[in-house]
């Protein structure tokens, strides 16, 4: 029977390491460190997880702050106000809720963070720090797969993994962070040929499809480590919406761990940004790395 990775219960060991490295980092520098989150409208959903992202900061005493624009800024609106939390000394992360409002473009948004404060680690100059396997920002998503990875996978070394899913957020990244591992990685995507046939050559798979219960047992070869970042709210069969991931859980009871949806990935999703939170300010203050986590 394949083992469950229990997202919850490792996102809140690291939360409580983030928690202690946030009372250090205040000893060290007198101030608290600081993160700015932009919601521009007001998207049901984005309110939810930026409401949740808020919370999470404020239980472990970093200082959040919001701030909210109409869904009618212009994107040089928003400019000024990237750039004014850009030279503010007492914020050091900073992050824009996706997804925009209609008219604004994401790239163009995002490229105007400065880079030490890009806490979602989306901005290009951390992306190519990423690709390059020097010292980057990483978008917490990935981050927090390759740490699920990391609670049951001992060796990376030569390992196969498939990429399922090719996106900026998910999928590219977690790919670099596989191959930074020595793994042998494939990234693929919705054209990808013989996608079953990749899979089941692989020792890790990662599915950030947002296809619902894409992946199918006979994907999925005996032993292998699976972890599913897709999320997707379908009707259950009394009629009521639930979450599914992009596997067929039951039917993987051959692998060897995988993640559950919910309660896998999305929670080492806000843990992480806590954790480059604190990283970002403690780069920012050119503290001595002797935090836990620095
Ligand atoms: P995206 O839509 O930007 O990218 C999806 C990728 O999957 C694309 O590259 C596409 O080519 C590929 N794909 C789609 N259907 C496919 C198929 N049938 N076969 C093979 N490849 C296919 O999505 P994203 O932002 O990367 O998110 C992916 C999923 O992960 C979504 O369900 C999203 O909700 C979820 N997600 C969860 C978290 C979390 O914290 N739990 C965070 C980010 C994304």
């Amino acid at each position: 029977m394949a083992s469950l990775i229990d997202g919850k219960k490792i996102a809140k060991r690291l939360t409580h390491e983030v928690a202690a490295d946030v009372i250090d980092f205040v000893e060290q520098t007198g101030t608290r460190p600081t993160l700015a989150v932009v919601l521009l409208g007001d998207d049901p959903a984005s309110c939810v997880y930026v409401a949740r992202k808020l919370a999470a900061c404020r239980e472990i005493g970093i200082t959040s702050v919001e701030h909210r624009l109409p869904s009618t800024t212009s994107q040089f609106g928003l400019f000024s106000l990237i750039d004014q939390l850009n030279s503010d000394p007492a914020v050091h992360g900073i992050l824009v809720q996706l997804p925009l409002p209609h008219g604004l473009d994401p790239s163009t948004i995002l490229d105007r963070i400065d880079p030490r404060k890009d806490v979602d680690g989306f901005h290009p100059v951390n992306f190519g720090r990423l690709s390059s396997g020097t010292d980057a920002l990483v978008p917490c998503t990935p981050l927090g797969c390759m740490m699920l990875l990391e609670s049951v996978v001992h060796n990376f070394k030569g390992l196969h993994a498939v990429v399922i899913g090719k996106s900026n957020i998910v999928g590219k990244p977690i790919s670099l962070l596989l191959l930074e591992r020595a793994c042998t990685v494939t990234i693929t995507h919705k054209l990808t040929r013989n996608l079953p046939d990749i899979t089941r050559s692989a020792e890790i798979v990662v599915v950030a499809a947002g296809h619902p219960e894409l992946v199918k047992g006979n994907w999925i070869k005996a032993n292998a480590v699976v972890v599913d970042v897709g999320i997707s709210r379908v009707s259950g069969p009394d009629g009521r919406p639930r979450l599914v991931g992009d596997c067929a859980r039951q039917e993987l009871s051959h692998a060897r761990a995988i993640t559950p949806v919910p309660g896998g990935v999305g929670p080492m999703t806000v843990a992480c940004l806590l954790a480059n939170t604190v990283r970002a300010a403690l780069k920012q203050h050119r503290a001595q790395p002797t935090l836990r986590r620095a």
